[in-house]
């Protein structure tokens, strides 16, 4: 372990090892198998990154997206390990100098879809070689009720019987107890160590809000609180992706499109530019995301709720891997609500899959209309608990108020009910708020006794009613008729007013929290005028270095590097060497050239 706390030091720039990484790190060069569940951003890549480069032989990390394993490599190199990539975006010469690296041994770290490794000419090839470890990265990809199912993943267990010898880690940033199952049993990991950390993202501010226009409230919040910040705005279609894109660039942001309708040029080029440039926005469906490691990514906004909650951690860890303050913001309204649930009931999977898929859309509903804190409510959903609530989420923050709505909610379900419950929400709060049209007249409608019975809330306030009562399960929009909704069996004591119970809403449309910065997490936004100006001149020329050198800038160093330079301000190669993530091989490489740009700049 001296030697791996070495490496740390002199090759990543890091002082200590976070959560687990030294009982990984120890256990892999012992040669044991490890299975590591850890949040996004919380250091994985190091876990195995360290073993390799100290057990002889090459490192076979196997990823399934080729798309960033250029990326992954380009990181490595700066910090001069020997590291190489094979895939299909190489050229048959290029694939050759790699294999050529790998048979005479030269390479630390070798990366590689699964498709590429079980092929049987890898295979023999690798029968030849020393290999010092497999890393499987992303390994929840082997789990068949996942969204990332990928079939290769599952005969990766052969490498536990062709390499018995060979200490496998498989790595997630997906944390519950079924797909953690599913790993092991796939992968033969049966006598693996397991490392559980906290999936607590605590630079992450969560904010949901239920806005009647969307995209206006995205407009507030970007404008408010990212002016200038890298982020993800995900949308439901891809048809909402071009327009919000379109939206955003008309009102001065950049903001590029990204969706599995696009042409894929199109798709790798914008993936690229969102790596490569700052304070750049992807519009996209989810087609986006996975296995995007950029650090800086400041928010993540989502237009639309997501299907689940495992979704929805998944998508929002995407903000803030470099630990720094980071927003995960989301707007939802009525129709929301009701698409998701038509969306699964439409769908031809099976009665007992579509269940298990309502019970988690319920689930993320109720995390949706939460009147305590959120991160309390997210981590228990994973089954771990937080004994304070977290003070760093739009409930914490600004606690909402509710109001007792026992008497709009009954004559919502008795409007329902006098309509034979045949009809969707905007006609029935048509009728509410006394809006007569053809249709209703047609219907006799506007004889009911609850015509016009609610004028005192407006529509969009009905409108936020009607959600937050499906959400609570008096109502369900039925798959049938195509919204319309319907009473359920929790609705009728209400109904009947045979029920002591009240119902407590959530005050209707409050102006979304603002973010308290919180100094533990910020860096850049904490720092004095001096301090910024420089944070600013050198993240100019990381900018350049990373142009000439055609890599994503994070990759020479990252944002919190060069805040943390911006402080302490280094005079000499040995003060510089002392700023986290400052290693060797970069202050021989670029050390003149911050050290000159903090000179020039004092
Ligand atoms: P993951 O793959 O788990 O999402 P990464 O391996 O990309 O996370 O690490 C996230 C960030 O944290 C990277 O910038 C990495 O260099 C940094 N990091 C990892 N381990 C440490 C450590 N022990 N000390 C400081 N920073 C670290
Ligand atoms: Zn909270």
């Amino acid at each position: 372990m001296k030697q791996a706390r070495h490496i740390l030091k002199t090759i990543f720039g890091y002082d200590d090892f976070r959560h687990h990484q030294a009982d990984i790190i120890d256990a892999l060069i012992q040669g044991q198998d490890v299975l590591t569940l850890m949040p996004t951003g919380g250091g994985k890549s190091i876990c195995y990154q360290i073993p390799a480069l100290i057990r002889s032989g090459t490192a076979i990390v196997v990823s399934p997206l080729i798309a960033l394993m250029q990326d992954q490599v380009d990181a490595l190199k700066q910090l001069g390990v020997k590291a190489a990539f094979l895939n299909s975006t190489q050229h048959a010469g290029e694939q050759r100098e790699v294999e050529e690296e790998l048979r005479s041994g030269e390479l630390d770290l070798l990366y590689m879809a699964p498709e590429r490794l079980l092929n049987g000419q890898m295979l023999q090839m690798l029968d030849r070689c020393q290999i010092s470890l497999f890393a499987i990265d992303e390994a929840h990809c082997v789990s068949q009720w996942g969204h990332d199912f990928r079939k290769e993943y599952q005969q990766l267990s052969m490498l536990h019987e062709r390499y018995p010898d060979v200490p496998r880690i498989a790595l997630t940033a997906t944390a519950d107890a079924r797909t953690r199952g599913e790993i092991i049993e796939q992968l033969a990991l049966q006598q693996a160590m397991v490392f559980v950390n906290s999936f607590d993202r605590p630079n992450i501010h969560y904010a949901i809000s239920e806005a009647g226009n969307g995209r206006e409230a995205l407009w507030r919040f970007l404008s408010q609180q990212h002016p200038e910040d890298t982020g993800i705005v995900y949308c439901l279609s891809r048809k909402n992706v071009e327009a919000t894109a379109e939206w955003l660039n008309a009102k001065g942001r950049i903001a590029l499109p990204y969706h599995a309708g696009l042409a894929q040029d199109v798709r790798s080029r914008n993936q690229q530019r969102f790596l490569r440039e700052d304070g750049l926005i992807i519009v996209a469906t989810i087609a986006f995301g996975m296995g995007i490691d950029k650090p800086d990514v400041r928010f993540v906004a989502h237009m639309n709720l997501p299907k689940n909650i495992e979704s929805y951690y998944q998508e929002t860890g995407r903000a803030g891997r470099d630990g720094m303050a980071s927003d995960a913001w989301m707007s939802y309204g009525l129709q929301d609500v009701i698409n998701l649930r038509l969306f699964i009931d439409k769908s031809d999977a099976e009665e007992q899959f579509k269940r298990v898929m309502l019970q988690k859309t319920d689930a993320m509903l109720g995390l949706c209309e939460l009147t305590r804190c959120r991160r309390q409510a997210l981590l228990a959903y994973f089954d771990e608990a937080m004994s304070e609530p977290c003070g760093n989420c739009d409930n914490c923050i600004n606690p909402p108020q509710t109001w007792d709505a026992t008497i709009a909610a009954q004559k919502v379900l008795s409007c329902v009910y006098r309509t034979d419950q045949r009809f969707g929400a905007q006609y029935v709060i048509d009728i509410l708020t006394g809006k007569s049209n053809e249709r209703m007249a047609r219907n006799g409608h506007d004889k009911l006794s609850t015509f016009a019975i609610g004028a005192e809330h407006s529509g969009p306030e009905w409108r936020g009613i009607f959600r937050q009562l499906i959400a609570h399960g008096y109502l369900v929009a039925d798959t049938e008729g195509y919204g319309v909704l319907k009473l359920t069996p929790k609705a009728w004591p209400l109904l009947k007013r045979d029920c002591s119970e009240s119902v407590q809403l959530r005050q209707l449309s409050k102006p979304a929290a603002s973010r308290q910065k919180k100094t533990k997490f910020t860096a850049a936004s904490n720092l004095t005028d001096v301090e910024q100006t420089l944070f600013e001149a050198l993240r100019t020329l990381r900018a350049r270095l990373a142009k000439e050198q055609n890599v994503p800038p994070y990759v020479i160093f990252s944002d919190k590097t060069l805040s943390a330079m911006a402080v302490a301000q280094p005079q000499t190669p040995g003060q510089l060497l002392d700023v986290s993530g400052v290693g060797e091989a970069k202050l021989a490489r670029y050390g003149d050239a911050f050290l000159g740009e903090i000179t020039a700049s004092a």
